[in-house]
């Protein structure tokens, strides 16, 4: 019963929306996956995850200074987005270099972006561009898009086990469910510029970190992986720059900061385990 009127309701939103011919993505979006939803799926993708086994890393001094770096970024965001129930995750997997949001605010990065970055402005330019995506709604629509309305929704209440349980495997295996649009990408960009230089970090980082897996990529495959989820273009490396250009934005690159030896710890622990992390230089 509860489900059918959530339904309902989420369809008339979306009706009535575009019968008053609003069309933005965000308004759209916003009538398709209600806030409440988006975090009952957020929660529901993160517990299939556990269910199906992700490794986390628990070591205080890296998971506190990964969600210290993404906190300065929030800020911003929830000026954008109020409301948003943010939660950071570092995924134990020394090969995979990436990172990626569910609805909900849920942002996930694998260790292997975090010994793949060469400074702290890097990865705050990764958590403004995930946000971004979380802001924008992106995730969320992008689902409803590949699912339908009903599967998505049904999934937010636990209603879709097995879908739920081949989302959260992709995700955990790719690091992504689907890329996204170059729109999408566009946007994302901008936000994560925005935030990144609004917490004091050189916007330019995303580019230099885009940039270094790019130069990468041929020698280590595992380096393409968050540029297929988030396709690169030259034009969009242009915009980008032209973006914090115009929009005056800066910031530094910290000379001693403290993503070096997280680093260090990550390459260590990941060498006694007896893997081979793909940034090991
Ligand atoms: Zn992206």
């Amino acid at each position: 019963m509860a489900r059918t009127s959530t339904l309902t309701l989420a369809l008339v939103g979306a009706v009535a929306l575009g019968g008053c011919g609003v069309h933005t993505t965000e308004g759209m979006a916003k009538a398709l996956v209600p806030d409440e939803q988006e975090n009952q799926l957020g929660q529901q993708v993160k517990q299939e995850l556990d269910k199906q086994g992700t490794k986390y890393i628990q070591d205080p001094e890296i998971v506190n200074y990964v969600q210290g770096v993404a906190k300065k970024i929030f800020v911003s965001a929830n000026k954008d987005r109020p409301g948003v129930n943010w939660k950071v995750y570092v995924i134990d997997d020394p090969k995979q270099v990436n990172a990626f949001a569910t609805p909900g605010g849920n942002l996930f990065v694998f260790s292997g972006l975090l010994m793949a970055a060469d400074n702290e402005a890097q990865l705050a330019g990764v958590w403004g561009h995930e946000s971004g995506h979380v802001v924008a709604r992106h995730s969320a629509r992008q689902m409803v898009d590949a699912m339908g309305l009903e599967t998505v929704l049904g999934m937010a209440l636990g209603q879709n086990p097995n879908q739920l349980a081949e989302l959260a495997g992709t995700l955990a295996a790719k690091g992504a469910l689907l890329s996204y649009s170059r729109q999408d990408e566009t946007e994302a960009d901008e936000y994560g510029a925005r935030y990144a230089a609004a917490a004091g970090y050189d916007p330019h980082g995303i580019i230099q970190f885009f940039e270094k897996l790019k130069s990468m990529e041929g020698n280590v495959p595992s380096f393409a992986q968050y540029l297929s989820d988030h396709p690169l273009t030259a034009d969009r490396i242009t915009h980008l720059q032209q973006y914090i250009a115009e929009k005056h934005l800066t910031g530094t690159v910290l000379a001693a900061d403290r993503l070096q030896p997280v680093k260090q710890k990550l390459i260590a622990q990941a060498q006694n385990a007896g893997l081979k992390p793909a940034a090991a230089r």
